[in-house]
């Protein structure tokens, strides 16, 4: 896409985009489509604003892999039912919570339950699971577990859930159809509209560098996180996985994720933006870069190493040691950038305006 725009508009469009003015779709698209010499600019801009709004504190979150077993079959993905060469694994309940009790003797006062869409875990068992975690160590949950009915996320509430995450992907109805085989964007959506509506600290995001997608795309799912007024946005790059239908479709996406990411702290202002292990994986400084882009919070991974690779979403993302090793190895890298790690529970500070989803 070419930028007709003056040097000087494009001043001016930073600065709008800077103090919070509300951008239309067609000036999102113009920031992503800025030359290449701006994104120095662009990402610095965004890094200021992360630093008026939510600080210079890096949040951590202890993430379980408890299962990678699942039903579905997006094409992107390696977990994905039809990939035979993954050998599968489910964590017993007490595996889990000797886990999240590893979790709360480092310090870190949130885990993250994430898993394939895997109904042998059904709602009685992740809420014996949300009230024994609760009960045995206080951590405030959220849970990544994909698409339920509205009854489920009600009754994971209810057992003492607090945030739920369930990444839109792509606001491209078609291209989610075709990637996701036998989901539908709309339910999706409503299940997002769902979980915010019930008072979860509610997380979206997208994956940047999906076959198909432009920039219009990428603008449309800027435009759904703030529609949403989501709390927390996951936004990582396409690694393509060997053992699915887009193996081989490697481009590196690092400059484009960044600039979504930057793009996604100037609108939303005050959220939570994990710096994503897939940044990590795609480049050795990647969230080092996404954390001086707008990023605040590091997902490290207590997931069992008996386990860890084979929660295979895409090749290479385990990072070497146990956390507690990988959380002060990367405690070096954040003093380098002058920001520190901050163990409390890092809401989400803002009032939550439910209009938008009546
Ligand atoms: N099953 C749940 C949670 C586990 S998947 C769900 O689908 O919501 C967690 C995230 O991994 C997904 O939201 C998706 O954005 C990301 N993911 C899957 N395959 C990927 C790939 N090849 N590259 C980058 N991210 C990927
Ligand atoms: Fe399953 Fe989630 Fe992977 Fe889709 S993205 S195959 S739902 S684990």
């Amino acid at each position: 896409m070419s930028i007709s725009k003056s040097p000087d508009q494009i001043d001016q469009l930073l600065i709008k985009a800077e103090t919070g003015n509300n951008l239309k779709r067609e000036e999102i698209i113009e920031l992503l489509a800025l030359p290449i010499s701006y994104t120095p600019q662009l990402l610095e801009a965004a890094d200021r604003v992360r630093k008026e709004q939510v600080g210079d504190e890096i949040f951590l979150r202890g993430i379980i892999e408890f299962s990678n077993t699942c039903e579905r079959n997006c094409l992107y993905c390696g977990l994905r039912k039809s990939n035979a060469n993954l050998s599968r694994y489910r964590m017993s309940e007490d595996e889990i919570i000797a886990t999240a009790n590893e979790i709360k003797k480092s310090g870190v006062p949130t885990v993250v339950l994430q898993s394939g869409e895997d109904s042998f875990f059904d709602t009685e068992m992740i809420c014996r699971l949300i009230e024994r975690i609760r009960r045995e160590t206080d951590l405030v949950i959220t849970l990544s577990i994909g698409e339920k009915s509205y009854a489920d996320y009600k009754s994971f509430q209810q057992a003492g859930a607090n945030r739920y995450l369930l990444k839109h992907e792509t606001a491209d109805a078609e291209i989610y159809k075709y990637l996701r085989p036998g989901c539908k964007w709309e339910d999706r959506l409503q299940s997002l509209k769902w979980i915010k509506g019930l008072g979860f600290e509610t997380g979206t995001g997208n994956i940047v560098g999906l076959p198909g997608q432009t920039l219009e795309t990428l603008a449309d799912d800027l435009l759904v996180m703030k529609l949403l007024n989501a709390d927390m946005l996951g936004i990582g790059p396409f690694i393509a996985h060997p053992d699915t239908p887009l193996a081989g479709i490697d481009h590196d996406d690092l400059e484009m994720t960044l600039r979504v990411l930057a793009v996604a702290r100037l609108l939303t202002r005050n959220t939570n933006i994990p710096a994503t292990t897939a940044l990590g994986t795609l480049h050795p400084q990647g969230r080092l870069l996404a954390l001086q882009a707008g990023a605040n919070v590091v997902m490290p991974d207590f997931t069992p190493e008996i386990y860890k690779s084979r929660y295979d979403i895409y090749p290479g993302r385990t990072d070497a040691g146990s956390a507690v090793e990988i959380i002060h190895k990367l405690e070096k890298d954040f003093q380098s950038i002058g920001r520190t790690l901050q163990y409390s529970i890092g809401h989400r500070l803002v009032k939550t305006d439910h209009s938008i989803l009546h």
